[in-house]
């Protein structure tokens, strides 16, 4: 029934679609607003344009290190506790089939389908891949859906780093005493493009969200210029 699955496909495509660009999002928005906050706070303390280079790109490096770092981890553990339920799934449908189908049918009825059909459901279902039907409709583990470490790890860097480059350029373009506003400005403009484009991949509406990532991304910016400005008074 090809008229059947169609839509349901291109919507689940479109969910995986909108979870992948959220991501990538948020790691550009991290990266953007961390080098940025981080050479704002240096520039501050008045450092030389060289100094404010070395800063943008070690920034980036360790930033991006780090997120990659902190996902690899975090997406492994998931990714082991996954491969450990469905090697406990593939044990119970080895050793009690009856059973693993009643549930299956269980579950096919708790969604509304009555009795006769969700057990032919399970049947055919069974019959089909079981471990695949109890993964997906007992565990909620999707193919599309299942954890791979090294690329969420290498997503996030690379998203991290994209989000470095204005301050990363604003520094390396506009060096001397115009470093400090177009660094600002560059990121300011930066943050309410991603705000939007996280907005609209959200559904959301555009500007509530464009506001808020602008907003926090001016305080995190004015909190470390206060710091750097404290250090330069006090080294000066
Ligand atoms: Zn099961």
């Amino acid at each position: 029934m090809p008229a059947s699955t169609g839509p349901s496909h291109a919507e689940q495509h479109y969910v995986n679609r909108t979870g992948w660009l959220r991501a990538a999002v948020l790691g550009a928005n991290d990266g953007l607003l961390s080098t940025a906050s981080l050479l704002v706070g240096v520039a501050a303390a008045a450092a030389s344009a060289e100094q404010l280079l070395l800063t943008a790109v070690a920034g980036i490096a360790a930033g991006a290190m780090s997120m990659a770092a902190g996902e690899y981890v975090s997406v492994s553990s998931q990714a082991d506790s996954e491969a450990a339920d469905l090697e406990r799934e593939r044990r119970a449908l080895e050793r009690h089939p009856h059973r693993e189908r009643q549930e299956l049918a269980q579950i096919y009825q708790g969604r509304g389908l009555p009795a006769g059909l969700a057990h032919a459901v399970a049947t055919r279902l069974t019959e089909q891949d079981a471990l695949e039907a109890h993964a997906r409709d007992e565990l909620g583990i999707t193919e599309n859906g299942a954890a791979r470490p090294v690329q969420a790890a290498l997503a996030s860097a690379l998203s991290f780093t994209a989000g470095g480059l204005p301050p990363l350029a604003a520094v390396l373009l506009a060096p001397g005493t115009l470093a400090l506003p177009v660094l600002v400005g560059l990121t300011v403009l930066s943050l309410a493009v991603l705000g939007a484009i996280g907005a609209r991949t959200g559904g959301a509406p555009v500007l509530p969200g464009l506001v808020r990532t602008t907003l926090w991304g001016t305080l995190a910016m004015a909190t470390t210029y206060g710091i750097g400005h404290l250090f330069h008074v006090s080294i000066a």
